[in-house]
């Protein structure tokens, strides 16, 4: 017979980046539960695992740089430590940062818990020729230390076994040595603690030394904890802090906030000195090198500039090459069907709405590939830190920080991602403000429409006019963050640090798969919301079957065919060849005609009809309107819609719907207009989803619509007015 499993709680503990989250999934695989702390919309992580006849819970907490409560996250794993007293804190460090992440170990450390450190990115640390002495690290802190590996699986058993062993430990395994401060802060920490251990009545909710601490710190959330459980005496023991405060402040003219925390880091710089030897400093010496030029005060903004363009511009020209193939496919597949199924409604249904549906959206498959490869790259590298960094002061004129940069960048790519990043910003405010802005960063769905309209319209120069559009949607973004700020979202931002992590030489693999990871969603929605969207688009334009035509086709069409019998009987056999030719395109006319005006007449004609007076303002056709229109299923489908709409035949020419748009009159202005209506108009309903989960707001996704749509078509409006006025068409 099993005896009962004994539980123990394990909390992960780390800063951003150290790979907690790496170690978390590592541990728990499968077997994970994920939700929100009590609260806040920060992301909990949890999982249960056997091990060693032990039942673990592991917690991953929210990544922190220290545990001073300035944000929700270090203000929720501190207060899970405190609150919950999980049985063992493991936190996980970089050892290639080491003296960045002491500052959270040495806090952790403090707290009334048992801790024990992982040594995580050793290899890392080891490629840089960083030596870290574990056992005098070990000796110094009084907590057990272990290398790990965790994206690699080394060690993490090791680090558990440990975690086990040292929760068996007695309560004398928490550290006791712990940071030594000056001695007048000394004096007044020892002052304190006295004042309250003097009324040993008293019940204080924490470790007596850290509670004092905290108080000449003037830690808001343990003081009110600290009034809560000590009644009337409280007002004394405030009293007295502020005694000892002013007197420190006094000696010092600094708060003592400010002096200890110099102070740890001086206790942090001494124990790098014990054990850290470094071979060569040579990686980040590159790493500051390399930072001079790219977050320079005068080339970064251009380099950045440049990296942005080529980027597009790398995503148009290379994905040409394999777009002609896919389309190649496209077309033999559709020939293929073509020549299998017999006449009929189900063969236009395959061919029509299926292939040419889906088909003309999956030729984009390589476009979205090498964008979310850039992407990919400019993360792994380390360089989107960068952006963030340098994006910092533009977006500080829209009083949002750096980092709500990171969710607009991820929003080139795809916005429920970007959305849910948003959920890193701590204030509620700001939130909002970055959700309701990033859907103006031009997702990837809307890139075929661009490349379409752009490509039939500007030529050569359909590189330099995609980039512009994106530019837009960030000067949109821009302006919309200033207005917001000065209305309904009033309020300032909070102070942060930008970290900007050493430059990284990306893996390939790692770069594959965070591509492949985002690309893969774009295959799904082609299964599903495509395929349906294209089907049901097909249906309203093949139905009714039924037309009124206003001419007999038919007739019209043999009368050409007899009249020119008669001319290619007369004539000399030298000149039958370009007769014929002649003949040919007559006929085409006529059947394009008779297929324009059944497109009109059917239900999506129809529609499209019904809504003309919208969209004839902004220069944009019936067919564009409808195809505006479904693209807020997905944005993607606009171009399906497009090609349905214009009756292109996925057998034909790769070009055939840009010449199509060309002959409905289509022109560069138009498509313009179009381009920046695609731009900003409302999200599409994945998105409106994550807006809905994420604000929790009904009032402020219907906001977020109505605010994009109206904008979108008073932009278009200025375009196509504006620039008839200034003499384009
Ligand atoms: P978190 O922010 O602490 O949750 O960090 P993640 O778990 O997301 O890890 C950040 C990155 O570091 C990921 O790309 C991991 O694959 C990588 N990583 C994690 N542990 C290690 C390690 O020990 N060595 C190396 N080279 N990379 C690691
Ligand atoms: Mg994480």
């Amino acid at each position: 017979m099993n005896a009962p499993a004994k539980r123990l709680t394990i909390a992960l503990a780390g800063n951003p980046n150290s790979g907690k989250t790496t170690i978390f999934n590592n541990l728990t695989g499968t077997r994970q539960k994920v939700g929100n702390w009590p609260g806040v919309t920060v992301e909990k992580k949890e999982g249960v695992i056997q091990r060693d006849g032990y039942e673990l819970k592991i917690v991953d907490l929210p990544g922190t740089y220290s545990l001073t409560p300035f944000s929700i996250e270090e203000i929720v794993a501190r207060d899970f430590v405190l609150e919950a007293h999980p049985d063992v804190v493991i936190d996980i460090i970089d050892a290639s940062n080491l003296d960045r992440s002491l500052y959270l170990a040495t806090q952790v450390r403090e707290l009334d818990c048992k801790v024990l450190f992982a040594l995580n990115m050793a290899d890392v640390a080891r490629s840089r020729g960083i030596k870290i002495d574990a056992q005098k690290l070990s000796e110094l802190l009084e907590v057990p230390v272990v290398f790990t590996v965790g994206n690699k699986h080394e060690g993490i058993d090791v680090l558990i076994a440990e975690a086990i062993a040292l929760s068996e430990r007695g309560a004398a395994a928490t550290p006791s040595r712990k940071v030594k401060y000056s001695k007048d802060i000394e004096a007044a920490i020892g002052a304190l603690r006295d004042f309250m251990a003097a009324r040993s009545d008293l019940a204080l909710p924490y470790e007596p030394r850290w509670t004092a601490i905290k108080l000449l710190e003037d830690d808001k959330i343990v003081t009110a904890r600290v009034l809560e459980k000590t009644g009337a005496f409280g007002a004394e023991i405030l009293a007295e802090t502020a005694r000892l405060r002013s007197h420190l402040m006094d000696r010092f003219d600094d708060d003592p906030e400010i002096l200890m925390t110099d102070e740890r880091y001086g206790f942090i710089a001494g124990i790098i000195k014990e054990v850290v030897t470094t071979s060569t400093r040579q990686r980040v010496d590159i790493s500051r090198n390399i930072d001079l030029v790219l977050t320079n005060r005068f080339f970064g903004f251009p380099i950045f500039f440049f990296f942005i363009w080529a980027m597009f511009q790398l995503t148009f020209t290379l994905g040409a090459y394999p777009m002609e193939w896919l389309d190649a496919g496209v077309g033999w597949i559709a020939q293929g069907f073509s020549a299998l199924l017999p006449d009929g409604l189900l063969k236009d249904l395959v061919l029509d709405g299926v292939i040419a549906g889906v088909g003309s959206i999956i030729v984009f498959l390589p476009n979205i590939l090498i964008l979310f490869f850039f992407i990919a790259l400019f993360e792994d590298t380390g360089y989107m830190a960068r952006a963030a960094f340098l994006m910092d002061r533009i977006m500080h004129l829209i009083g949002l920080h750096g980092k709500s940069f990171i969710p607009m960048l991820m929003g080139f790519g795809c916005n429920v991602p970007a959305i849910m990043a948003a959920r890193a910003l701590e204030s509620e405010k700001d939130r909002k403000l970055t959700i309701l802005i990033t859907p103006f960063m031009s997702c990837s769905a809307k890139l075929p429409v661009y490349i379409i309209l752009a490509g039939a319209f500007f030529g050569p120069r359909a590189g330099t006019v995609i980039f512009a559009i994106y530019l837009s949607g960030i000067l949109v973004s821009i302006v919309t963050g200033r207005l917001m700020r000065s209305t309904l979202l009033r309020g300032a931002d909070a102070p942060f640090v930008m970290e900007l992590p050493p430059y990284r030489v990306p893996m390939l693999k790692s770069l594959m798969i965070h591509m492949w990871d985002r690309s893969k969603i774009f295959l799904r929605k082609m299964g599903g919301i495509i395929l349906a969207g294209a089907v049901i688009i097909w249906f309203l334009t093949a139905f009714p079957r039924h037309i009124d035509y206003t001419t007999d086709y038919t007739a019209a069409a043999e009368q050409v065919g007899a009249a020119f019998n008669e001319r290619m009987l007369a004539a000399a056999p030298e000149a039958r060849a370009a007769l014929e030719a002649e003949r040919r395109t007559a006929l085409d006319k006529i059947e394009t005609a008779r297929e324009a005006e059944r497109t009109e007449k059917s239900y999506i004609g129809r529609i499209g009809r019904f809504l003309e007076p919208v969209f004839a303002p902004i220069g944009i056709s019936w067919r564009g309107g409808v195809a505006l229109l479904t693209g807020f299923v997905a944005k993607e489908i606009v171009i399906s819609t497009l090609g349905v709409l214009h009756a292109v035949d996925s057998a034909d020419e790769g070009d055939a719907l840009q010449r199509a748009l060309h002959r409905t009159g289509m022109t560069p202005l138009s498509a313009l207009s179009m381009m920046v209506f695609v731009l900003l108009y409302l999200p599409c309903l994945a998105t409106i989803a994550a807006i809905r989960r994420e604000t929790g707001s009904l009032r402020w996704t219907f906001f977020s619509i109505a605010y994009s749509t109206s904008l979108a078509w008073v932009a278009a409006f200025g375009v196509w007015q504006g620039g008839r006025l200034l003499g384009f068409s």
